[in-house]
């Protein structure tokens, strides 16, 4: 028997509770991991609550991360003591997840445990951290450069927004960050953001185009956000677009894409190919300073994660938040 997290849904409603699991009931898989740590991310608070339609399988385990170490494997790359990373490829969505002491599922889904971190440390970074590396490689990949000007990152005081101010700021980029957080600035500051920004300037309907500012910006709200921070690049700037925490719409014009040559480039972590996540997770070994790592993160037992879920989902966690399951 091992601790898990259970999310069910029938006659008696969406519910999320801490079980005690057979492991009879994992479901089928060539790798069976030892979980050491968890996360939560935004998803995870979608799943647990019910509050987004994440859960396409009943009963599952949530949780879109771990860390631990394989206990039996019939997978050619890994064998029993192995330390591994699940990011995605749809566990804690559809295949039951991280937020258990045990987890079975394809060998082909994991890496190998980086080695610039422990487990914990990799899911202090989890799915939003790597998702924050991701967009800083497109931001690269489309030529945006620390002498282009000034990068905005939105929802900068959660999961993904501290990753990304943490590493840009430490590649030599100037950071802006936008926060509904005041009391967060001087933690924004300390990660390395030059300047925060209210939240607020951001979220109303604007105009098509606005006043130049921004070089290149990694967005995690969406809708009317993401459309006033397209409006407000500069000409050839890059959008890295990757969350939807402010809405999923996105009322925008054309205008700065066939005026001003911006890119919007979208993010998904979940089916990102392979070779793509191993450099991001090697970037990440170099580019995030561990002690503003441990600055952003907060630690939580199994049980925690139900309540804490809820809290996040209302944007009262600030960065990361790692779970230990044991
Ligand atoms: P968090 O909850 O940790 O952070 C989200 C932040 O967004 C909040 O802390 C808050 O920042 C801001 N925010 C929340 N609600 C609103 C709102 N209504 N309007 C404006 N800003 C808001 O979540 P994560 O960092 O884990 O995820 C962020 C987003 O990225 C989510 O939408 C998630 O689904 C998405 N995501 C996508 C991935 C992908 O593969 N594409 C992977 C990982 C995440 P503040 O308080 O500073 O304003």
């Amino acid at each position: 028997m091992f601790k898990g997290i259970l999310v069910e849904k029938d006659e008696a409603g969406y519910r999320a509770t801490l079980r005690d699991l057979d492991e009879a009931q994992l479901p089928e898989g060539d790798v069976t991991i030892r979980v050491a740590y968890s996360t939560l991310n935004y998803k995870d608070g979608l799943a647990i609550t019910g509050k987004g339609p994440v859960v396409r399988k009943f009963p599952l385990v949530p949780g879109i991360d771990l860390a631990g170490t394989v206990e039996t494997s019939s997978h050619a790359d890994y064998q029993a003591g192995d330390l591994v990373v699940l990011n995605g490829w749809g566990v804690g969505e559809g295949h039951w997840g991280g937020l258990a002491q045990k987890a079975r599922l394809r060998g082909d889904w994991l890496v190998p445990l980086p080695t610039a971190f422990t487990p914990r440390q990799a899911m202090a970074i989890g799915t939003a951290g790597y998702t924050a590396m991701l967009c800083v490689l497109a931001l690269e990949r489309h030529g945006v450069t620390p002498d282009k000007g000034e990068i905005l990152v939105t929802g900068a005081a959660g999961g993904v927004g501290s990753v990304a101010v943490a590493v840009l700021a430490k590649l030599g980029f100037t950071v802006v960050a936008t926060t509904g957080r005041p009391e967060e600035a001087d933690f924004l500051k300390h990660l390395g953001a030059a300047e925060v920004l209210d939240r607020a300037l951001f979220s109303s309907p604007g105009k098509p185009l606005g006043k130049e500012r921004w070089a290149g910006a990694i967005d995690v709200v969406g809708s009317h956000t993401l459309a006033n921070v397209c409006a407000a690049m500069k000409y050839r700037g890059v959008v890295a677009a990757c969350g939807l925490a402010g809405g999923m719409d996105f009322p925008a014009s054309v205008a700065p894409f066939i005026l001003r040559g911006v890119t919007l480039a979208g993010v998904d972590s979940v089916m990102c190919p392979r070779p793509e996540r191993l450099v991001a997770w090697q970037r990440l070994g170099t580019d995030l300073d561990i002690a503003k790592l441990d600055l952003i993160t907060s630690e939580i037992a199994l049980a925690e994660a139900i309540p804490t879920a809820a809290k996040l989902l209302e944007g009262k966690v600030r960065g990361r938040v790692v779970v230990d399951v044991n």
